[in-house]
């Protein structure tokens, strides 16, 4: 067997233990453990050879002692071979030749030591010291067998060589029989003997090497085990990518090399568009496939940027990179976009005439003001995901500090919003809407007041979309309807209450429900109720959200359509939703001074009342507006020519004084 196979085999051993192990026959084994054994041989023949040299140099004392007469040839001898043994050795050595000619110059080393020696012994005069020393013969024979490791065939053959000489020479050299017999006797013990403690010697190097060898595998087995278990308990298992557990270990690291070194990266969110409604269309298998997708085309482009990706969520990625600028950061985000564009995989129904999956990204950098905790980074990364999908999605932005909405005012609100009902610091304001028929106030709309801890008023248009982010618009909302119910609705102050409604909520399990429980509770009829909805940042016209409406038709609630005309996807929600009302924004109204204004105001109104809904129209301020209405036909207004928002107890009051002689009548 030669060496390339030998170490096809070796990478056997180091195989994976998931494929399937190539099984070993003991021709390969054998073959294997020679190219091992090969191995040692070659690192031991030096030192070994090196030894058994000065051992044979050192055996010229005895030559001195027994042989003194011709201790001047053996002595020059044992030089010479042992000498030029070792030069041969060194030159092999330093020309790399083959284990197997190291071997056979020890070997060599071996026999010519013994002729080199014996030789001029056998001249020596005193004949019976001669014939005693030969004796010593058979330690050439033992380190054939033993002191050196040569492979069995050569060892015997050394060996053998060995037993003829000595037998030779004892044949030759003038001895008694008895001697002759005894020592040739010896001598064949002495083969017999070493060889066979050779022969066992091998088969136990063999055995222990079987044993190495299978520990070996075990452990290789038990490491590859554990490692695949590890890579298993870090990969999500759909697209193969880092898992949320791996990737904050990852953001760790990152985030220690930031606060040790100062090594500044970027924390990057990835979210797919209208996912949701992409699982709704092609089934759920599709949906997998489309996240593969974008996984192996993110990976492979994050690659260029030296950064790691991971699937965070459902349809939420992660990147994080290590970059000096933060403007570099951007550019990622911005390839990410353009690489999930540019898969085109097709994506018809979404409802903002895109018709491919795409991408919203946001992106956080490292900076001073990050502070200690490294959730920080995340939270910001996440704010500009938000604000990317409230530009229209399919974009990045970068976390903006002094952006209003992300502010630390923001958090601010954020924290007061949890305690706000707790605190009162919540309250409503209700604002009439008129009937231009009748011009009787038919209706108000509640609309939400926050005032800080020392009484400064937040704006609606700050914290509502806070709740909306923080999801404390669920409990605020339901807080809204019960406040509505039990101020105005309970007790008849007025006939109906349109409250606004986030789709935050209505996309929330259990929202319709809810609201059922809140009507059941206070007494009131769902047709007193009107819900506002408008197209905000969660404009996905998700299933859910359908399904809520009709379970709220059902309770009696109507359904307004708000601030029309400003969304992204107002015609198609008029097409999927039968609204009871639509209010037009007020900007149009505003916006009548120009024909070309006022024109458009026309053409809206023909689009609304074609399709049969009644119309509103917002921000009537003056009385040029309020008969420009009465001139288009519409059903109500609103606006500050109407009446400004104003506390329950003003609609409460007017209606204690219409009741009030009915009362006394009653009372009396
Ligand atoms: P919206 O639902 O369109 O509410 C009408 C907004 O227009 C109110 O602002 C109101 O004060 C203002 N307004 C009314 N008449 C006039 C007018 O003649 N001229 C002008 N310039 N403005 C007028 P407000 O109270 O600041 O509310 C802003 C927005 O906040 C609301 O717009 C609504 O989208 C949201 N909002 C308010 N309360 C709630 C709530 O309870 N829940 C939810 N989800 N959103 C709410
Ligand atoms: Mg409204
Ligand atoms: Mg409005």
């Amino acid at each position: 067997m030669n060496e390339h196979v030998s170490s096809a085999l070796a990478d056997t051993v180091d195989a994976e233990p998931y494929e399937p192990r190539y099984e070993l026959g003991a021709d390969e084994l054998r073959a294997l453990y020679r190219t091992e054994a090969r191995a040692t041989r070659r690192g031991e023949a030096r030192p070994g050879l090196w030894i058994a040299v000065a051992i044979y140099l050192l055996f010229s004392a005895t030559d001195l002692l027994l042989i003194p007469d011709v201790a001047a040839y053996t002595i020059t001898a044992r030089f010479a071979v042992g000498l030029s043994a070792l030069l041969i050795l060194e030159a092999q050595l330093r020309h790399g030749v083959g284990t197997e000619w190291l071997d056979v110059t020890c070997a060599g080393a071996i026999i010519f030591g013994y002729v080199g020696w014996l030789c001029p012994a056998i001249m020596g005069a005193d004949k019976e010291s001669v014939s005693y020393y030969m004796v010593f013969g058979t330690i050439f024979m033992m380190s054939a067998n033993l002191f050196f490791t040569f492979n069995f065939k050569l060892s015997i053959v050394t060996s053998t060589i060995i037993l003829c000489i000595l037998y030779i020479v004892n044949y030759f050299v003038p001895s008694t029989l008895i001697y002759k017999m005894v020592f040739g006797a010896f001598y064949v013990s002495c083969f017999t003997f070493t060889s066979y403690v050779n022969w066992k010697l091998n088969e136990e190097r063999y055995n222990v090497f079987l044993n190495a060898l299978e520990a070996k595998i075990q452990h290789n087995e038990a490491t590859e085990r554990g490692k695949a278990l590890l890579r298993l308990s870090r990969t999500d298992p759909l697209t193969g990518l880092e898992n949320r557990r791996a990737i904050d270990e990852k953001l760790r690291d990152y985030w220690n090399d930031w606060q040790k070194v100062g090594t500044s990266f970027g924390a990057i969110l990835i979210d797919v568009d209208f996912f949701k409604k992409f699982n709704d269309c092609y089934g759920h298998q599709e949906g997998d496939r489309c996240l593969i997708h974008v996984a192996n085309a993110l990976s492979d482009m994050i690659k260029q940027y030296n950064g790691s990706i991971g699937r965070y969520g459902g349809e939420e990625f992660i990147v994080l990179a290590r970059m000096e600028k933060k403007e570099q950061i951007l550019d990622i985000a911005e390839a990410i976009c353009s690489t999930v564009e540019n898969l085109a995989l097709t994506h018809e129904l979404r409802r903002d005439g895109v018709s491919i999956v795409t991408v919203s990204v946001g992106a956080a950098f490292t900076r001073t003001q990050t502070g200690a905790k490294l959730e920080k980074i995340i939270h910001e990364a996440d704010r500009a995901l938000y604000l990317a999908k409230a530009g229209g999605r399919n974009c990045a932005r970068l976390f903006d500090p002094t952006d209003p909405q992300s502010s630390d005012e923001s958090e601010n609100i954020a924290a007061l919003l949890k305690i706000a009902i707790g605190q009162n610091l919540v309250s409503l304001v209700y604002q009439p809407i008129q009937d231009v028929k009748s011009d009787r106030v038919e209706a108000v709309e509640a609309l939400m007041r926050l005032k800080m801890l020392d009484g400064t008023s937040v704006p609606p248009s700050l914290f509502i979309p806070v709740a909306e982010r923080t999801g404390a618009i669920l409990e605020l909302g339901r807080w809204a309807i019960r406040t509505v119910c039990a101020e105005l609705l309970a007790d008849d102050h007025v006939r109906v209450v349109s409250v606004n409604v986030s789709p935050i909520q209505l996309k929330t399990p259990g929202f319709a429900t809810s609201v059922a429980t809140i009507l059941g509770e206070t007494g009131v009829a769902g047709s007193r109720l009107a819900f506002e909805i408008t197209e905000g940042l969660e404009m996905e016209m998700h299933s859910d959200i359908l399904r809520c409406i009709s379970d709220l038709k059902l309770l009696g609630i109507k359904i307004w359509l708000d601030d029309f005309g400003t969304g992204f996807a107002g015609l198609s929600w008029l097409r999927l939703i039968d609204f009871d009302t639509v209010k037009i924004d007020r900007s149009f109204l505003h916006d009548c001074s120009s024909p070309s204004g006022k024109a458009m105001l026309q053409d809206i109104i023909t689009l609304v009342r074609n399709r049969g809904h009644k119309i509103l129209v917002e921000g009537v301020e003056t009385d040029e507006q309020m008969a420009l209405m009465r001139e288009f036909g519409i059903d109500k207004i609103q606006g500050f020519h109407v009446g400004r928002p104003a506390p329950a107890v003003s609609f409460q009051a007017k209606r204690a004084m219409r009741k009030r002689p009915f009362a006394v009548l009653k009372s009396a």
